[in-house]
């Protein structure tokens, strides 16, 4: 499912917001104080401010070549009318956020190689500047970490593992062959956990064998963030595959229960528990006001139940989200997950002077769909 955007926005740039997870701060912090450390080490002549400054200034465009490389992904994915929502740089880089999967292989293909070659091609920038300026030079030191951070990261996001560059690649490269989205996303997925170990494995060994503890960890953090990341591709592509075709009116409750507005919360409660319904709409006479459910019960306290009637303390009817029949069951899950709602009143004819509740969909009812589709799975494929 869509992560939600984080951290503090910074910028706008080519239109797209870019954001600064909390958890660069701490990055940017600690390299800073590493290239500060390492420059007095090699211009032991310099001041400790010259020594902060190009520390800081090494960060800084450090920054900035993590942020070139996803507007590199990001104008490919444009180019394609992929819409692109934020990039967000965090603890282990950047992140693009786009609107959707490629619907080609060789779109994924391109946008995926394209930030590997700008980060080479910065890598180029700052070599040819270090060649052209004498190596005993505080910047020529600056331009050759730069050097060498963006070639690292260009060479580190070819692994092909998925979700990195290179595991995009691979996909791009698995579907375009078999014409098989969900097959190839499963194979690079497995890839990427190949990957995640590998470096886990690699980190391990710096730190038992070679007692480089930082540099092992930061591996083994890596690899970790690696494995979830290819897990989660892993899981969502599952879903994806058990919800297909399927919608809203496959899955929903024709039975929608209501009840009176007037009633207070203590009843209500006691209505729940003698019936076992979560969920009521709730009418005044005839009219529909709002949604009552035993979240919204639980949010108010104990104490108040008596006092509080069911229309005091319920959604009322401009704030409820509504599904229709035809809504596909992808996407409504989707939207409950992301307002963290557990149902769906189900409305039935789009003109806006008949509507007509025709059932309602709860979260429940479609992950008993996935759970049915992954044991019919297992048993049909002999496991
Ligand atoms: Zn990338």
């Amino acid at each position: 499912m869509p992560m939600r955007t984080t951290g503090f926005r910074i910028a706008k740039i080519l239109g797209i917001p870019i954001y600064l997870d909390a958890s660069w701060l701490l990055v940017f912090g600690w390299f800073t104080y590493l290239l500060a450390m390492n420059y007095r080490q090699l211009h032991p002549r310099g001041t400790s401010a010259d020594h902060w400054t190009l520390g800081i200034l090494t960060s800084l465009l450090f920054f900035g070549s993590v942020l070139f490389h996803e507007l590199a992904h990001s104008v490919v994915a444009r180019y394609y009318k992929i819409p692109v929502h934020s990039i967000t740089l965090f603890i282990f880089g950047g992140l693009a956020r786009i609107g959707r999967e490629p619907s080609r292989p060789i779109q994924e293909f391109n946008i995926a190689v394209a930030g590997p070659l700008a980060s080479f091609f910065l890598a180029g920038v700052f070599g040819a500047v270090m060649e052209l300026l004498p190596s005993g030079q505080m910047v020529g030191a600056l331009a050759g970490y730069l050097f060498w951070a963006n070639a690292s990261l260009g060479a580190f996001n070819l692994a092909p593992g998925f979700p990195l560059d290179g595991g995009r690649i691979f996909r791009a490269i698995i579907w375009g062959i078999t014409k098989d989205f969900s097959r190839a996303t499963l194979i690079a997925g497995s890839s990427g956990k190949v990957v995640a170990y590998a470096l886990m494995g690699i980190g391990g060994y710096w730190v038992f064998y070679k007692n480089d503890w930082s540099s092992g960890l930061w591996l083994g953090v890596i690899g970790l963030y690696l494995l979830n990341a290819a897990q989660q591709s892993i899981v969502q592509m599952t879903i994806r595959d058990a919800l297909a075709g399927l919608h809203a009116s496959d899955v929903m409750s024709h039975e929608v229960p209501t009840i009176d507005g007037h009633i207070t919360l203590e009843e209500y409660g006691a209505e729940v528990l003698r019936t076992g319904r979560r969920c009521h709409l709730v009418l005044s006479g005839d009219r529909l006001v709002g949604m009552m459910n035993v979240h919204t019960l639980n949010a108010v306290p104990r104490s108040e139940w008596s006092n509080n009637s069911v229309q005091a303390a319920m959604i009322p009817r401009d704030k409820i989200q509504w599904t229709s029949p035809e809504e596909p069951l992808l996407r409504l899950l989707e939207r409950l997950l992301n307002a963290d709602i557990n149902q769906m009143p189900v409305v039935s004819g789009a003109t806006d002077e008949a509507p007509q509740i025709v059932g309602i969909v709860t979260r429940d009812s479609i992950l008993r769909v996935m759970q049915t589709h992954s044991e019919l799975a297992s048993q049909l494929s002999g496991k």
